[in-house]
């Protein structure tokens, strides 16, 4: 299957570059051990160099992008590597957090006084990032969360920037203060507000902008966090952010930075990260103990965002139109589909397609459509509305693009209605 050899190929070329990590032989599977020296053959589970169907799960082609729910991003072998490095050795982690996130500080080249830690995600950057402003470095204050008596209590959001990831701020106990308009704003600061939060991937909804926003909460001496979670490419963003003098930012480690799957970034003011990381694991009676990050994870995230700022991005851009491309030119010759192509101004800032068709030429609706490519062999998850299908093309394995236009191919020709 094209899937699992791009996989094993993948792989093996990641371990004889960096001599860790994981090699699957045909048939046989083997994992390189820096501390015995050699590769050992993995027997019993995982000898097969399948984990997944070891277990019955079906892998699946992903036409959808990082989606957290499908395993998010496929890890680099060298990010693999190096957590296998990281992983063998015993080390204080508060103070591997410091120090990985000075390195990344320094890589992002973010402004005097920002600093960095790595979190189990964006979505864990966000709670503690706002339970450290709530806090402080009051230990009372910080085993007493979400109690928030004492603290303050406000978070001000836009109405159009609400969304499920706000669950992560309602954790610390924060009420959220919904508000449209500037004049809202100015209402709505008091001696509660602790943050104005920020959902960059609805910038454009709110009437409130991006640069606005943060200068807004200066104003009001209230602190400004912005959710940048799915917000590279472009690579800039790591850092735009920061000069526009926003307080804490979130990103995701194991989305297109292709990090490790558990990991994120919170970056921001020295004082209000230091405040955050008192609240995170390895901390114990903390709000974030449950949002545990690990060495491999730490270490991991420091490599991959190195190689993520080496990547030839507009390399990549044009391998994304490729693939595209290569699928709308060949499904289009089916009698009545068409598709179209759109790039998101910001999250997910990738191409993306749309599949249509002629219901009076094929007769599947999109949503059986769907259900028919996700069921089908070999599993492929694509995008459906009553619209149509969507995909992107950023997270397919090389030779995907041909798998897919040919199950839609074949699908589209099994419904043509005949005449
Ligand atoms: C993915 C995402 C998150 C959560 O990020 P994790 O790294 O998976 O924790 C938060 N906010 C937005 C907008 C996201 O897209």
């Amino acid at each position: 299957m094209a899937f699992n050899d791009s996989w094993n190929r993948r792989t093996f070329l990641g371990t004889l570059g960096a001599l860790a990590g994981m090699v699957f032989g045909k048939g046989k599977a083997f994992a390189f051990s820096p501390a015995a020296g050699a590769a050992a053959p993995v027997s019993g589970f995982g000898a097969s160099g399948n984990v997944y169907e070891e277990l019955g799960v079906t892998t699946v082609i992903n036409g959808q992008g990082t989606m957290t729910v499908l395993g998010g991003s496929l890890g680099r072998p060298e990010v693999e590597a190096v957590m296998a490095l990281a992983a063998q050795h015993f080390v204080s982690i508060p103070e591997l957090e410091v120090a990985a996130g000075k390195r990344i500080a320094e890589m992002l080249k973010l402004p005097e006084g920002y600093s960095a830690i790595v979190t189990s995600g964006a979505a864990a950057a966000m709670t503690s990032g706002l339970a450290g402003i709530l806090t402080g470095n009051n230990p009372e204050f910080i085993e007493q969360l979400p109690d928030l008596t004492g603290m303050k209590s406000e978070v001000i959001i836009q109405r159009s920037h609400r969304n499920p990831f706000d669950h992560q701020l309602r954790a610390t106990g924060v009420k959220l203060v919904v508000v449209e308009s500037r004049e809202d704003v100015k209402r709505a600061v008091n001696g509660k507000t602790a943050m104005m939060h920020f959902t960059n991937f609805a910038n454009a909804e709110g009437q409130i902008k991006v640069e606005e926003w943060v200068k807004l909460a200066h104003e009001n001496q209230v602190p400004a966090f912005i959710d940048a979670a799915a917000d590279t490419p472009p690579v800039s963003h790591l850092w735009d952010y920061a000069n526009l003098g926003y307080d804490l930012i979130a990103f995701s480690g194991g989305k297109a930075v292709r990090g490790p799957q558990c990991a994120g970034i919170l970056m921001g003011k020295k004082e209000l990260v230091a405040n955050a990381l008192l609240n995170n694991s390895p901390h114990e009676n903390t709000l974030g103990r449950s949002s545990k990050v690990g060495k491999e994870e730490i270490v991991g995230m420091v490599k991959a965002l190195e190689l993520y700022l080496k990547e030839d991005h507009q390399a990549l851009n044009k391998e994304w139109w490729r693939r595209l491309d290569a699928i709308s030119a060949q499904i289009t010759k089916v009698p009545g589909v068409s598709t179209s192509f759109s790039v998101p101004d910001v999250a997910n800032h990738v191409p993306h397609m749309e599949i249509f068709w002629d219901p009076r030429k094929i007769s599947i609706s999109p949503r059986e459509a769907g259900h028919a490519l996700r069921a089908g062999k070999p599993s492929i998850v694509l995008g459906s509305s009553d619209r149509g299908l969507s995909t992107n093309s950023f997270m397919l394995q090389p030779g995907e693009e041909k798998i897919i236009a040919d199950q839609l191919t074949q699908l589209f020709k099994a419904h043509a209605v005949a005449g």
